[in-house]
């Protein structure tokens, strides 16, 4: 279901913006144009994701309706056209997500910003680590009024166990001094098993000379915020260092992942299946290698399009997730795929295998407006102890007798064919 967003603002060119902007977020607008009218609406449905509230209305000229929606519990990003320091005080005095004066049309980009992080923090866990109670929690408040997931710990070694518990923690903000392990000492505990493109680390000191900020850097820290610091300041760090992680993880996903599919690429396949097979071989598991090639694939580019043929591609990697989602499976390029599965012994693996080769090839894949039906050859071997890349050509040459004894058939890498 859509998420609602409560649009409080007088001014007709202005709500049509931010309507567009929400919209485009998948945002429900609800308008309202007065205080009256935010009264009202909300006294049917306070049922609101967030608003964004215009500071003067012409029936509350002074902030009023940011109180009125803030006490319906409804979290509230304030536009306003005054900027002085008596206004910004007044408003920062709320718990607002945020405010923003309209100078000018980086003000909208940045409400889209704004919009969109409320929508999406909630799946980035910050960890906060403070001895002191008051300190912590008014981080707390600050992270949770930006809906990010928020786990608390009252020194390093309280905290090393969070995140141990919590797998999703992509932040940790730490205070320097605390009783056990201090800030410092956690961080360099932290980077012996978190890298920093998995967790970013901010350290926090009210100590007034600059000698801890370097040190939280050298023992890797990312970031460093020296107390007492502003929420606009606060807000830019967390955004910041949150914002170039996901940029990190986006940039892995790509150089992982075959774009048509979505499937790993080769790349990652070789990686992956590298450390699978060692931990395999190591614990005596069965397991198999399998190279997959579509059989007269260029005849159906030939005859639908290419298109149809890459969606073919495309419904043919969800039969691969569906059967074998515990294995690894790939696109290692063009109409071949790869497949590495574990299991009880030679016979379930191969028949695993072949219920798949059976299933595709009684089934019509649906593309477009016409249904497609095809075939694959497999090349496969089991338990193999050489080197991964020996053991791809010897699938890869298995796959071709495949191809040469009449295609829609498996064969095992080492067995002969009359
Ligand atoms: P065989 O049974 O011997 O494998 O015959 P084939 O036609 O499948 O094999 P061939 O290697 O001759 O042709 C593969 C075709 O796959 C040619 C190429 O245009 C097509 N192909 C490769 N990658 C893609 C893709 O991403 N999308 C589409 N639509 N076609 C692709
Ligand atoms: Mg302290
Ligand atoms: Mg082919
Ligand atoms: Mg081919």
């Amino acid at each position: 279901m859509a998420q609602r967003l409560l649009v409080v603002e007088d001014s007709k060119p202005i709500a049509t913006v931010i309507k567009q902007i929400a919209q485009s977020l998948n945002y429900e607008v609800v308008l309202a144009t007065s205080l009256a009218q935010v009264e009202e609406v909300l006294s049917v449905n306070n049922d609101f994701f967030a608003a964004t509230v215009d500071y003067a209305l012409p029936d509350a000229l002074d902030g009023e309706a940011i109180a009125c929606v803030l006490s319906h519990g409804v979290p509230s990003v304030v536009m306003t056209g005054k900027m002085d320091d008596n206004t910004r005080q007044k408003i920062l005095a709320q718990p607002v997500i945020d405010y923003i004066p309209k100078e000018n049309s980086q003000a909208f980009l940045y409400l889209k910003r704004v919009l969109h992080w409320q929508q999406t923090n909630s799946q980035n866990a910050i960890l906060v680590v403070d001895d002191s109670s008051s300190a912590r929690n008014h981080i707390v408040e600050l992270l949770k009024r930006r809906n990010f997931t928020v786990y608390t710990a009252n020194n390093g070694v309280q905290a090393l166990e969070k995140l141990k518990q919590h797998k999703n923690i992509k932040m940790v903000i730490t205070d320097l001094e605390m009783p056990e392990m201090d800030g410092i000492e956690l961080t360099n505990e932290i980077r012996k098993n978190y890298s920093r493109e998995l967790l970013t680390i901010i350290g926090i000191s009210g100590a007034s000379n600059g000698v801890h900020s370097a040190r939280f850097i050298k023992n890797g820290a990312d970031d460093f915020l020296r107390k007492p610091f502003c929420p606009e300041e606060f807000y830019c760090r967390i955004t910041q260092n949150i914002e170039s992680l996901n940029n990190i993880a986006q940039i892995q996903h790509a150089a992982n992942t075959d774009y048509l599919t979505e499937l790993s690429n080769r790349r990652a396949f070789f990686a992956n299946a590298e450390k699978r097979i060692a931990e395999y071989s190591k614990r005596n598991i069965h397991y198999c290698l399998a190279v997959l090639d579509i059989d007269y694939f260029k005849k159906v580019n030939d005859n639908y399009g290419h298109d149809a043929g890459d969606q073919v591609l495309k419904v043919l990697a969800l039969y691969l997730r569906k059967h074998f989602g515990s294995g690894l499976t790939a696109r290692l390029g063009g109409e071949e795929f790869a497949i590495l599965l574990h299991g009880l012994d030679t016979d379930q693996l191969y028949n695993k295998l072949d219920d798949f080769r059976r299933e595709m090839s009684i089934s019509t894949l649906p593309c477009g407006d016409t249904h497609i039906s095809i075939t694959v050859s497999i090349g496969v071997l089991f338990d193999s102890r050489e080197a991964l890349s020996k053991q791809m050509n010897e699938a890869d040459n298995a796959l071709y007798l495949a191809k040469d004894n009449g295609r829609n058939q498996i064969v095992v890498s080492g067995t002969d064919i009359e």
